[in-house]
């Protein structure tokens, strides 16, 4: 059988219908699965049973992200986004890396922190030193609070102190736990092996502990992919793809060194990367943390993404940040559609996920960066962008692509005309 490929010229002018039927068939999935595409997705009475108070379910977008060739495998990436553009600008920017061979991704062991606060230590060093030399015994009661993990090869790594000399309230001691949560995102693995541990840990410093909590900087478990474009796939009807790549370059300089500027730079990373971290049913709120949190690891928010005209004149980009994603536990296993989404994706391994994430935050920002140093993100943006104000205007379904046209050719992208143009029509 010929290898799948996610190159799917023209799957934007397919019906929603033609689009499901293609994926259906690309991802093998079940009737049911299709179902769930089109209105099937979380039920009312499943949403109850996930939160307190419900009253119904809130939908968003799910859209399909073409051309990914990452490690030499080919993926159909879910997003599910309400913003215009998201899925066209990453699709096209995955075009262009597939020609320069696709993604490469790497990542580490899965591995979290957890953390336990210590306040009232009598002797910082003797808490500390007491720690390291019961670390055996220690890390042995946290892998009894999840044999599951265990018999999967994860586990706790490691467990040292970390003294807080200044804080508003006087010096405290955190310990750290490292534990390797495998396909588990791991925060109630983590947080039910911090409880267990916190008597003992006040026992063996003689101090009083407070909170005991997973951290979202998961610094230990990072997903980084890089790629390469050639030049040539970069150039445009007015500059060459060697000026394009320097303007790319001076792009992502601006945002290593400004704040301000890495703030949205990084905004455009998680454009991609939130849409798919919510449609496998992931925790976006803890991978936005962890991944703002890394930015700013240096005492400065730099851009989370490097690009540079390499040796060969062609352009390289690369991206490092936390990934705690899960493909058990949580939403993934519950929510139908994020049960769906993990289908099309077809990963194994919750690092798998993690590193097509990362991917996909690299080519998400290629295509925000390239447009910013080119003709600017209006245009692109502009022509999606009046669909959604038709609509907001009161467009009929029938009406909104026309009005949305009309919108278009007169550059004239806003409500008030939108009205107008819906009531004259
Ligand atoms: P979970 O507890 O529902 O499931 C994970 C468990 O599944 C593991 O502990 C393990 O016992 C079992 N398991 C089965 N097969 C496994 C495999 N192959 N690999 C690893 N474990 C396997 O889920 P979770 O990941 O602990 O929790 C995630 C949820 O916790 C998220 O929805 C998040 O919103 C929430 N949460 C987040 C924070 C935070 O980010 N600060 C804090 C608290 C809770």
């Amino acid at each position: 059988m010929a290898e799948k490929t996610s190159r799917f010229p023209g799957f934007y002018k397919l019906t929603l219908a033609e689009r499901v039927s293609k994926i259906a068939d690309w991802a093998d999935l079940s009737v049911e699965e299709a179902a769930v595409l089109n209105g099937g997705g979380l039920q009312p009475q499943q949403a109850d049973m996930m939160i307190e108070n419900a009253l119904g379910t809130f939908e968003l977008p799910l859209g399909a992200a073409c051309n990914f060739l990452i490690n030499g495998k080919d993926y159909i990436i879910p997003m599910a986004v309400e913003e215009p553009s998201v899925l066209a600008a990453v699709s096209n920017a995955a075009r262009k890396i597939r020609a320069g061979g696709g993604f490469q991704t790497e990542s580490t062991d899965p591995v979290m922190i957890g953390q336990i606060q210590v306040l009232d230590v009598p002797d910082m060093e003797t808490a500390v030193a007491a720690i390291t030399s019961h670390k055996a015994e220690l890390l042995q009661t946290a892998n009894e609070c999840d044999p599951v993990i265990v018999k999967f090869g994860g586990g706790a790594r490691d467990i040292y102190g970390r003294p807080l000399p200044h804080t508003p309230i006087g010096p405290m001691l955190i310990v750290h736990l490292h534990f390797d949560c495998r396909d588990a995102m791991g925060a109630n693995a983590i947080n039910t092996a911090l409880e267990r541990l916190a008597p003992r840990i006040a026992e063996i410093t003689g101090g009083r502990t407070s909170l005991r909590i997973l951290s979202n900087l998961a610094d230990q478990r990072t997903a980084a992919a890089r790629a390469v474009v050639p030049a040539d796939k970069l150039a445009t009807g007015d500059l060459s793809g060697t000026e394009v790549a320097r303007r790319i370059e001076e792009a992502n300089a601006f945002a290593v060194a400004d704040p301000y500027r890495a703030a949205t730079h990084n905004k455009g990373i998680m454009n991609g990367i939130d849409a798919v971290v919510i449609a496998t049913g992931n925790d976006w709120r803890g991978i936005e943390a962890g991944a703002r949190s890394y930015a700013g690891r240096n005492g400065r928010y730099t851009a989370l993404t490097d690009w540079h005209v390499n040796e060969n004149g062609d352009l390289s980009g690369e991206i490092t940040l936390p990934m705690a994603v899960g493909m058990v536990g949580g939403a993934t296993k519950v929510h139908p559609t994020a049960k769906t989404a993990l289908k099309i994706l077809g990963v194994k391994t919750a690092t798998e996920l993690g590193e097509v994430i990362a991917a996909v935050g690299l080519a998400q920002n290629l295509a925000a960066i390239n447009a910013l140093a080119t003709v600017g993100i209006q245009r692109g943006h502009m022509r999606l962008h009046a669909r959604q104000v038709a609509m907001a205007a009161g467009a009929s379904n029938n009406q909104v692509q026309r009005i949305a046209d009309l919108l278009v050719q007169e550059k004239n992208v806003n409500i008030a005309r939108a009205k107008e143009l819906i009531a004259i029509s």
